[in-house]
């Protein structure tokens, strides 16, 4: 088994992920594995980056899927024992001017960005080793799309008593409305991305709380983030920001020195601390 430190950044063949693998391979101490669903997407990606010098690894993974996320489960655990950083950073957004129904729209984005992610932290949370760093790469809009949930929502969302159960719940909740096209009637802002990304954020509150309650000595900081507006195929050339610099703030927080306690259970964008 290999004593090397070892980080594992999602959805990283392409966009803001690539970026991040770019950076820890530059700044991390360790093994850095560029994960994609498709090995041809992702190694072509590996290879774009030996090019620049950089020695990334590569592993499939396929957040969809279940068996995929236990198979790099079982990789980590075989040749590392374990986990130093993991960047959550696979997602997807609909373009606004898809014609795809709203409710497909529901099913399909909360899919990958909330029950795909949770599931992979599910799996991987257990193998992260004393004074790691788990980054969950959310975004800005998960707090509009917050302010603009009924009071009675709103008020679950900044809970700090809520259950990943009871978040579960809640974003299944937020699927059926929209199929049955009563969503906004329950209070639901008129955004499946928007939502999948409170979905993300507040799981990200949850998981925090959850390691100061039962593996406290372990020093592992866990929070979530904004990259900013970044130029990517998600965002489009528009955008504001190049995606080493949307790397920034993520690659900031999975790099916080072993001395940090802070953040823990934020949402981060720019390096700060954001209010939720
Ligand atoms: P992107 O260029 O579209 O890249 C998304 C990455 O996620 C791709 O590598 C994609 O793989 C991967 N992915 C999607 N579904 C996956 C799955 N089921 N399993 C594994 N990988 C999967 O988008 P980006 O702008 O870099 O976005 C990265 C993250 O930043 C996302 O979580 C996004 O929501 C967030 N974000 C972006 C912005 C922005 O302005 N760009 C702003 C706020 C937050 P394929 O190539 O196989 O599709």
């Amino acid at each position: 088994m290999s004593n090397v430190p070892v980080a594992v950044v999602t959805g990283s063949n392409k966009g803001i992920g690539l970026a991040i693998v770019r950076a820890l391979c530059k700044q991390f101490p360790g093994d850095v594995y560029l994960t994609s669903r498709d090995p041809q997407r992702g190694q072509a990606a590996v290879a774009q980056l030996q090019q620049e010098g950089l020695r990334p690894l590569f592993h499939q993974l396929d957040i969809d899927d279940l068996q995929s996320i236990r198979a790099l489960r079982d990789f980590l655990k075989d040749k590392y024992g374990g986990l130093n950083v993991l960047v959550n950073n696979a997602g997807i957004a609909f373009k606004v001017n898809d014609t795809a129904p709203f409710a497909v729209q529901a099913e399909v984005t909360l899919k990958t960005n909330f029950f795909a992610t949770r599931n992979v932290c599910t799996e991987l949370l257990p193998l992260m080793k004393p004074y790691g760093e788990v980054v969950n790469v959310s975004s800005m809009v998960s707090a509009s799309a917050l302010g603009r949930c009924s009071r009675e929502l709103q008020q679950k969302f900044r809970s700090d008593t809520i259950t990943e159960e009871e978040l579960v719940q809640l974003m299944t909740k937020f699927v059926e409305d929209a199929k049955k096209n009563i969503h906004e009637k329950e209070g639901w802002p008129n955004t499946a991305y928007g939502v999948s990304k409170i979905g993300v954020t507040v799981l990200s509150r949850i998981q925090a709380r959850l390691l100061n309650e039962q593996r406290k000595g372990e020093h592992i900081l866990l929070n979530a983030c904004c990259p900013g507006w970044v130029r990517t195929d998600m965002a489009g050339p528009k955008a504001t920001k190049s995606p080493e610099e949307g790397a920034e703030t993520p690659v900031y927080l999975a790099l916080l020195p072993s001395s940090a306690d802070a953040p823990h259970g934020q949402f981060v964008s720019e390096k700060t601390v954001q209010p939720w």
